[in-house]
């Protein structure tokens, strides 16, 4: 197994930390009832995917 050979400092590891900051979700809106969702999953208040009604006993 590979042995670090320097100990990497408090600045190095911070600075490489930097980019580790997570984004926000990435929402858009259901084009059935307007509802933000996830995008590539169905609508989780109206129970639509693709135009079509994936659950038809949501409202
Ligand atoms: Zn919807």
């Amino acid at each position: 197994m590979a042995v670090p050979r320097n100990r990497v400092s408090n600045a190095k590891k911070n600075s490489r930390r930097a980019h580790h900051a997570k984004k926000p979700k990435n929402l858009s809106g259901c084009p059935h009832c307007g509802v933000s969702k996830l995008p590539h999953r169905m609508c989780s208040s109206c129970g639509h995917y693709k135009g079509k009604a994936i659950i038809s006993s949501a409202t």
